[in-house]
């Protein structure tokens, strides 16, 4: 199969009818259960402990006869494991998770599939009213590329549509950030929620420079309504919300007429399910996911973690794309330190990444105080003493001389009562505990696991 036929009809998708799209969604499911069954080993073993075999699945409707995958389930395999036969790892693109999610985790697909996948993102962006010449400003963690991803399509595709993306690393300070907006003037900003509504407060002080996009993009971290009206007021555009992850890539956009989410239905099948039981319409549960376009590195029924409330079968405004009515995502808090520094959280994670955080299976990052940051970890193996002053030793250098940090283990981290994540959270200041988003009393206790989140 010529994989790069498929563009066109996940270009004009939005105007097919649901059962195009459905037919679509089915096709591409048994050729990714047909081939992760046949050339990766974990799946291999994974439907036959079931009894499940490829022919089994013909729908989606089919879907439950198989076992649900996690990120631990996955997480310890060595790649050709997960990984189809015949595909060299080291010769695919890699995403490592982490920088928001609460479990260190790599992604891994082909060059092919990462052109496939951004096919709906700029669907996404069209739809919103990308226009030609316009320049975007993302406001992202990390635009590092990777030594296996060759720009050169991107390029072209910036040559055809002459759009020009600028990147600003979002732990650049808020300040200089916006220094920076105003000299290029985005007509399209695009960046993480708080990251944004942190900027939309600033843009309001005399004095600072004006920005005026056409329109706010907003992503990677859970959007709340009070935020959105914020954003949108401080720059005087309207705020559109996306949803993705680095397994499923973009996997929902918010519509513009009801302010629900398109779900990508033809790149992803997605599950709403509660104890493993879909549920109702307008009712709440947890994103179970199956990626169509990802064959070397294949995701099955994987459990995301994230929670969200399902909507209608297609939406209202007639594009034949499923719903959510809302996304529980994840909250993200800046941390306010006693030398006046507002520190993002991605700050100390990215300091404490890869071989020091090797034992760790799960962890939260919990301000308690100004002066005293806490990393409740639950280790998947015991750590000894040393690699627990090494973590402090790294923390150390990003929070400096003022700040306490330490690390606590435990026994596990629970989902909050209401289903929000909150990997990164302060119990000094937080954005999510604004007037639109009352916390509860008993909130601040809430524990998290997550999903990884990347703003797609
Ligand atoms: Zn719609």
């Amino acid at each position: 199969m010529n994989r790069l036929s498929l563009v066109p009809s996940l270009l004009h998708h939005s105007r097919a009818s649901r059962e195009t799209l459905l037919r679509f969604q089915d096709r591409q499911l048994r050729r990714v259960i047909r081939h992760a069954y046949a050339n990766v080993p974990y799946y291999r073993r994974l439907f036959d402990s079931a009894g499940v075999r490829p022919e089994h699945i013909r729908t989606s409707a089919d879907m439950y006869r198989i076992p649900i995958t996690t990120k631990n389930d996955l997480r310890g395999l060595p790649p050709e494991d997960v990984v189809a036969r015949g595909v060299d790892p080291q010769k695919l693109i890699s995403h490592t998770t982490g920088g928001s999610s609460g479990e260190p985790f790599v992604v891994r697909r082909s060059w092919m599939e990462e052109r496939i996948l951004g096919v709906p993102r700029i669907r996404t962006l069209l739809y919103y009213g990308l226009r030609r010449h316009d320049v975007v400003a993302l406001l992202i963690f990390n635009h590092k590329s990777n030594p296996n991803d060759y720009q050169l399509p991107q390029r072209l595709m910036q040559k055809i549509h002459r759009v020009k993306a600028q990147w600003i690393h979002c732990l650049v300070p808020p300040e200089e950030m916006l220094e920076q907006l105003a000299a290029i003037q985005p007509e399209v900003l695009g960046g993480y929620a708080g990251v944004l509504s942190r900027l939309s407060q600033l843009v309001k002080e005399p004095g600072r420079p004006s920005i005026r996009p056409r329109m706010v993009l907003t992503g990677g971290e859970t959007l709340t309504p009070f935020m959105s009206r914020q954003i949108s007021e401080a720059f005087n555009a309207p705020v559109y919300d996306t949803y993705g992850s680095h397994e499923f890539s973009r996997t929902a956009w918010q519509c513009k007429e009801t302010g629900e989410y398109h779900v990508c239905d033809d790149a992803v099948l997605l599950e709403v399910l509660r104890d493993d039981q879909p549920v109702a319409i307008g009712e709440r549960g947890e994103v179970v996911g199956t990626a169509l376009h990802s064959f070397a590195m294949p995701f099955i029924r994987y459990r995301l973690g994230d929670i969200v409330t399902r909507g209608k079968e297609s939406c209202a405004c007639g594009q034949p794309f499923s719903t959510l009515r809302e996304i529980q995502g994840r909250m993200v808090d800046y941390f306010p330190l006693p030398d006046g520094r507002l520190l993002h959280p991605y700050e100390i994670a990215s300091a404490l990444q890869n071989s020091a955080m090797r034992w760790v299976g799960q962890y939260r990052i919990v301000q308690e105080r100004k002066d005293c940051i806490v990393l409740l970890a639950v280790p998947a193996i015991a750590p000894t003493v040393e690699q627990l002053s090494e973590l402090e030793a790294l923390a150390g250098k990003v929070l400096g001389p003022t700040v306490r940090f330490h690390v606590r283990l435990v026994d596990g981290l629970e989902l909050g009562k209401r289903g929000k994540f909150r990997v990164y959270q302060s119990l000094v200041h937080s954005a999510y505990d604004n007037p639109g988003e009352p916390v509860a009393e008993g909130e601040l206790a809430e524990s998290t696991s997550g999903g990884s989140s990347e703003l797609r």
